[in-house]
């Protein structure tokens, strides 16, 4: 009997990625193909690239080499935003043989009947508007935690952004299907489950194929908070226009879901917020953080930050540092902005110089270096849950509490999937915190 044809994955991006890849390898396995690491030989290798990724090509060429340096004879294929937006592009790195878009992505597994490799890549892509059918997905980042996808694709049209180009429409899951598939992580030991979508917020839109709401996100988190067997859910990032008074109310009550957000922001200058087309303003932003501190103050509260976008002066970008400064806030994503095709933005007058944009970066990530030990701080010597991971990393475990602040350990494999209460003690060097244990013994 032959053996059974091998494939390999690589993930860039986001969390959405990382669930979809896990769905995709998923129907690999179903046609009778082993899965292997990446840096293992394989006769397949799938890439599911990210538009959102800086010096993407330069990136996907260098994968695509890795895979060859195991086998250069393998068939590699380019699936993802990136090989949606620019399928020619990918098709004609050295060594790709198939490009797949958005809606053919998940029907890989019909183009694996002829894998003979040819000069130039081929391409099966679509236009994006025929990307208006929803594919669920889950997966397991690693044997804690899985990334749960409930909603696929943007209505909104900010000027920065390529992704409503790359995933189209706004669409969801079923409510039924999301309890299915959280039903299924949990029976698989998985403690903790990751809200993942490209516009959360905006859950329902699309649902049964149409555009009117069917469910709301707040229906969507309560309906999961009935699932048996969950112990954590956490909501991933969600737009702060659609972060309702009444989720973050739930939220607090619920003790399944966890007290932590995830919010864009983007800019702290309302004029800069108008030129993204973003769709609120900062007065907004302030009473979702004071209403979630209001009702959990110990919840940690992430945020997405783009500097550089085009008319963002010095004046408007010390408007963004001193607006983050002043919010109780604990993290910061800082992004430097980055031309795109197909965008408004990259029509913008009043471009800002590359080395501007990099030190205003700089300065935002020193900022969030504060705003993470300030947070860490304010959390010393209480009592939190921690989740550890499963990674041995240099002889230490971690884990995060409920409230995201990460800990660690000396390795103990017994620890790994394990929820235990902690006291929160110090923090390292490392910026990490220590603890010590409030009881003895695991809590499931
Ligand atoms: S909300 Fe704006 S930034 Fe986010 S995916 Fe939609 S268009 Fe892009």
């Amino acid at each position: 009997m032959e053996d059974p044809k091998k494939v390999a994955f690589y993930t860039l991006g986001c969390k959405l990625n990382f669930s979809e890849t896990s769905t995709i390898a998923r129907s690999f396995k179903d046609e009778g193909f082993t899965r292997v690491d990446f840096n293992e030989y394989a006769d397949i290798y799938v890439i599911n690239t990210c538009s959102v990724t800086d010096n993407a090509d330069k990136r996907f060429k260098t994968i695509v080499k890795q895979a060859q340096k195991s086998n250069e004879n393998a068939f590699v294929i380019a699936v993802g935003c990136y090989a949606q937006l620019k399928p020619e592009e990918l098709a004609a790195v050295d060594g790709v043989d198939l490009v797949l878009g958005a809606t053919e992505k998940f029907k890989i597994t019909n183009y694996l009947n002829d894998l003979t490799k040819n000069d130039m890549g081929e391409v099966h892509s679509c236009e994006i508007e025929d990307a208006d059918f929803y594919v669920g997905s889950y997966s397991f980042g690693d044997r804690t935690r899985a990334f749960l996808k409930v909603q696929d694709g943007c209505d909104y049209k900010c000027t920065y952004c390529t992704i409503p180009l790359a995933r189209g429409i706004s669409r969801s899951d079923t409510l039924e299907n999301v309890l299915d598939n959280a039903k299924k992580i949990s029976d698989k030991g998985i403690k903790e489950i990751v809200l993942t979508g490209v516009n959360i917020g905006d859950y329902g839109k699309g649902e049964f194929g149409n555009k009117k709401h069917e469910h709301t996100f707040l229906d969507l988190v309560q309906a999961l908070d009935t699932v048996e067997g969950i112990e954590r859910l956490r909501i991933s990032s969600i737009e702060p226009n659609l972060l309702k008074n009444e989720t973050i109310e739930f939220v607090a009550e619920s003790d399944t879901f966890v007290p932590h957000f995830h919010i864009p922001l983007q800019s702290g200058s309302n004029e800069i917020l108008k030129n993204m087309r973003r769709r609120y303003m900062k007065e907004l932003y302030v009473d979702r953080v004071n209403k979630i501190k209001e009702v959990m103050p110990d919840a940690c509260i992430g945020v997405d930050v783009i500097v550089g976008f085009p008319g963002e002066t010095d004046e408007y970008f010390l408007e963004t540092y001193n607006f983050l400064n002043d919010l109780d806030i604990s993290y910061l994503h800082v992004f430097t902005y980055s031309e795109r095709d197909n965008t408004l933005a990259a029509e913008m007058q009043a471009v800002v110089p590359l080395k501007v944009r990099k030190k205003r970066s700089k300065m935002l990530r020193g900022l969030s270096a504060k705003k993470r030990r300030a947070f860490y701080e304010s959390q010393l010597s209480k009592a939190k849950t921690v989740l550890f991971e499963g990674e041995n990393k240099e002889g230490y475990i971690h884990g995060f509490t409920e409230n995201y602040v990460k800990v660690k350990t000396p390795w103990d494999p017994s620890l790994v999937n394990t929820l235990h209460k902690v006291d929160l003690q110090e923090i390292g060097e490392d910026g990490i915190v220590r603890f010590s244990y409030v009881e003895e013994g695991v809590l499931t």
